[in-house]
């Protein structure tokens, strides 16, 4: 039986190792780290994002604040909260919550928010050093799913990895990341032909698809580390990852659970990026 993964255990510990920098950052400009959230739209999945960004942030010392803004804003009106964010003392990092509603241009707020403050670590300038290798925020999810893998202890160099979906936010970033760690890496999509196979040679797999239950244990290589991103709300309101847990446990080595695997991490990633933009500011 695969060892079962603590994203819960690892975020707290991701968490408290952030209190000595918050300290120090206090200690040079006499107030916290600050990390603001833009909240447009009632998406309840959003809101319950948010409040938990907000709940983590405020539980390490750091200064946060959510601002809310309903479905019908428009794109100048989001324009204008973005450059003010960009300009405030306060806020050290901060993100727009996606998805936005119909209509708001997402890739114009991104490449609007200044490169230093964007917590997400997905802005262009931030993915290109990505792909340069050169120091800046990571993109959460794909930090938290490197961070899970870390703390199983895998060694990553030369190992295959298969990362299934090519999202800029999840699926690319982890790549990416898996690559800078020399990693062999494989990407799998919607046109893939056999997955399954694809994911048999894998000793590593990352999924990120939105599908529940997609990967089965038995396309599994024994032994596989497995970090399950799919995060989907099945009828009863269960979230559902991308692997289908029951039978993929019996094979792989060690696996995230959903919830309470990658989902923490991205949280305690976000809140290591803003803080992390704190300390480059508070040197000055
Ligand atoms: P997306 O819809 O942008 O991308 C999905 C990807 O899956 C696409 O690249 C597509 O090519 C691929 N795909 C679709 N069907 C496939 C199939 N049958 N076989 C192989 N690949 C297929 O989604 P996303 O934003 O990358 O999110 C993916 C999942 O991860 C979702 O369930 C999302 O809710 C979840 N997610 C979780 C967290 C977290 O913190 N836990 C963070 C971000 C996203």
């Amino acid at each position: 039986m695969a060892t079962i993964i603590d994203g819960k255990a690892l975020a707290q510990r991701v968490r408290e190792g952030l209190k000595a920098d918050i300290a120090r950052v206090v200690a040079a400009r006499g107030r916290p780290p600050g990390l603001a959230v833009v909240l447009v739209g009632d998406d309840p999945a959003s809101a319950v994002y948010v409040r938990n960004k907000e709940t983590a942030a405020n539980g390490i010392g750091m200064f946060s604040e959510v601002i809310r803004r309903p479905a019908g804003t428009g794109q100048q009106e989001l324009m204008d909260i973005v450059a003010r964010l960009n300009q405030r003392d306060d806020v050290d990092g901060y993100l727009v919550q996606l998805p936005l509603p119909k209509g708001l241009d997402v890739a114009a707020v991104t490449n609007a928010i200044d490169a230093n403050k964007d917590a997400d670590g997905l802005h262009p300038l931030n993915l290109g050093r990505l792909v340069t290798g050169e120091p800046g925020p990571r993109p959460c999810t794909a930090a938290g799913c490197l961070a899970l893998i870390d703390d199983v202890g895998v060694k990553l160099e030369g190992k295959h990895a298969v990362v299934i979906g090519r999202s800029t936010i999840v699926g690319k970033p982890t790549a990416l990341m898996l690559l800078e760690r020399n990693a062999t890496v494989t990407m799998c999509h919607s046109r893939t032909h056999d997955l399954a196979s694809e994911v048999r040679r894998a000793d590593i797999v990352v999924a990120a698809v939105g599908r529940p239950g997609l990967v089965r244990g038995e396309w599994l290589k024994p032994g596989a580390v497995v970090i399950d991103v799919g995060t989907t709300r099945d009828q009863a309101g269960k979230l559902r990852g991308d692997v289908d847990f029951d039978s993929a446990v019996a094979v792989a080595s060690a696996i995230t659970p959903v919830p309470g695997g990658v989902g923490p991490m991205t949280i305690a990633m976000l809140l290591t990026n803003a803080v992390h933009a704190a300390v480059r500011r508070s040197r000055g």
